[in-house]
């Protein structure tokens, strides 16, 4: 078997494995390249492989950097089954259809920069090639069987058990924590002669759940009782969910329940609003903690119109705002920080990664004034990183994961990180008594089966 690592070798993003077998050419993944210039430009690089010739796909998750290159796939000559559980077939409809629609904006704003990479059009081509398989359960292709399993890591994520001629190969995808509030956590490895796993957080450690989840809600309840607007830049698929679940059930468990329901929070992100409505229709794959009454509770108000979400630029009441993106590039949060950046009052509450060349970094890291658009905004609002909300596990989730086998696999392949995190990881396995590959871009790699 031949694999050759189109994306996420040496670096996060662009997540795309082509697999070769005397029998089968298929991929796992086919996402996006995202970050800074010089990565997002190998979006527009050509396959490496003939796209027509792939006999299936088997899709970990949802994130764009698993997902989001499947219509340049179909535009390609792809017309195979796209295999992935049925709550990622939901997400990755409402997440492909808002990537295209965010490049159509781009191309408009600037026409002579970006190129499109693929239309709304190319997406509906595409979900009509969506195949269901539910987590467990294995599926024949010529010469391999494979099956997925729950990785923990957002709704419906998997890795892959990959049997061919007697042995296992798994591809870990992207793995959630042991303590993930929405998710369930990684169904154990039981069986692994090859392992490709990912190492976005392998030399970190995250802060204990405990401390995070009252990190968070000491940080906006001191800026609510000041009078001032929390806002909190999140994710729409999953975080915003999570952040949402974190604040109800910490109030909740710390019996604050009275003082937090006096708070408005608003949830302004029409993404948000359709995955939550996923996420309450796929309630089983979650951790039985998560119900209707903890992501939608009754001091939530969803901005639906852009009417809604603009007024909340003059309603200066103590609230919390969640809005999208996640690193303040896209959506409707650059509506409301030309209004509330320039306040003392406001908190800017950062709960994700924010990538180098992002308005969120800049924010962050104090710059001011910060342009949004063209506008220059003064940026005066107390800023504040929690740690740790993050999909992906640490570097000690990583290992025990790991764990779950009798011994460990014959060949250890780490991707989907950093440099450092690599380096780092690979030092920590190695004494561990791992053999540790780091594939490069395009490098392929041949396993003995
Ligand atoms: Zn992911
Ligand atoms: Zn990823």
């Amino acid at each position: 078997m031949k694999i050759t690592f189109n994306g996420a070798a040496k670096m996060v993003t662009g997540s795309c494995h082509f697999v070769e077998t005397d029998q089968k050419k298929f991929l796992i993944d086919c996402g996006m390249f995202q970050g800074s210039v010089r990565e997002r430009q190998l979006n527009h690089e050509p396959f490496q492989f003939d796209p027509a010739a792939l006999d299936f796909v088997i899709l970990t998750h949802t994130h764009i950097d698993h997902s989001g290159r499947l219509p340049l796939l179909v535009k390609q000559g792809f017309k195979g089954k796209i295999y992935m559980t049925p709550p990622t077939m939901d997400l990755v409809e409402i997440l492909l259809l808002d990537s295209a629609s965010i490049q159509e904006q781009d191309y408009q704003k600037d026409p002579d920069l970006v190129e499109i990479l693929y239309t709304e059009d190319d997406v509906y081509n595409t979900l009509q090639y969506r195949y269901p398989l539910k987590y467990d359960t294995w599926v024949a292709e010529g010469d391999v069987e494979f099956q997925l399993r729950d990785a923990g890591h957002l709704l419906g994520s998997a890795y892959v058990n990959l049997r061919h001629k007697g042995k296992t190969l798994v591809f870990s995808g992207d793995l959630g924590h042991r303590d993930g509030l929405l998710q369930k956590p990684p169904t154990p490895l039981e069986k692994a002669d090859y392992l490709i796993l990912e190492s976005t957080y392998g030399n970190r450690i995250h802060q204990h759940i405990d401390t995070r989840l009252k990190n968070l809600y000491d940080e906006v309840m001191a800026t609510v009782a000041q009078k001032g607007t929390v806002i909190i830049p999140a994710f729409s698929v999953g975080r915003t969910q999570e952040i949402l679940h974190a604040l109800k059930t910490y109030a909740a468990r710390e019996g604050r329940l009275g003082e937090f329901e006096q708070v408005p929070v608003y949830m302004d992100s029409p993404l948000a609003l359709k995955a939550t409505e996923i996420y309450l229709a796929y309630q089983d794959y979650l951790r039985d903690t998560v119900t209707r009454e903890s992501i939608q509770f009754e001091n939530l108000h969803q901005a639906k119109t852009m009417k809604e979400s603009m007024a909340l630029n003059f309603n200066r009441e103590p609230k919390i705002l969640v809005s999208a993106s996640g690193m303040c590039d896209a959506g409707r949060i650059l509506n409301h920080l030309p209004a509330y950046l320039p306040l003392e009052t406001t908190k800017m509450l950062f709960v994700g990664y924010q990538s180098l060349e992002s308005l969120g970094r800049k924010i962050q890291t104090r710059e001011s004034p910060v342009f949004i658009g063209k506008e220059s905004v003064p940026n005066r609002a107390n800023i504040v990183t929690v740690e740790g909300f993050s999909g992906h596990g640490d570097r000690d989730d990583l290992y025990q994961w790991t764990q779950g086998l009798p011994r460990p696999p014959q060949r250890t392949i780490l991707i989907h990180g950093e440099t450092d995190s690599l380096e780092d990881f690979k030092a920590f396995l190695e004494e561990r008594n791992h053999q540790v590959t780091l594939p490069d871009y395009l490098e392929t790699i041949s396993l003995e089966f």
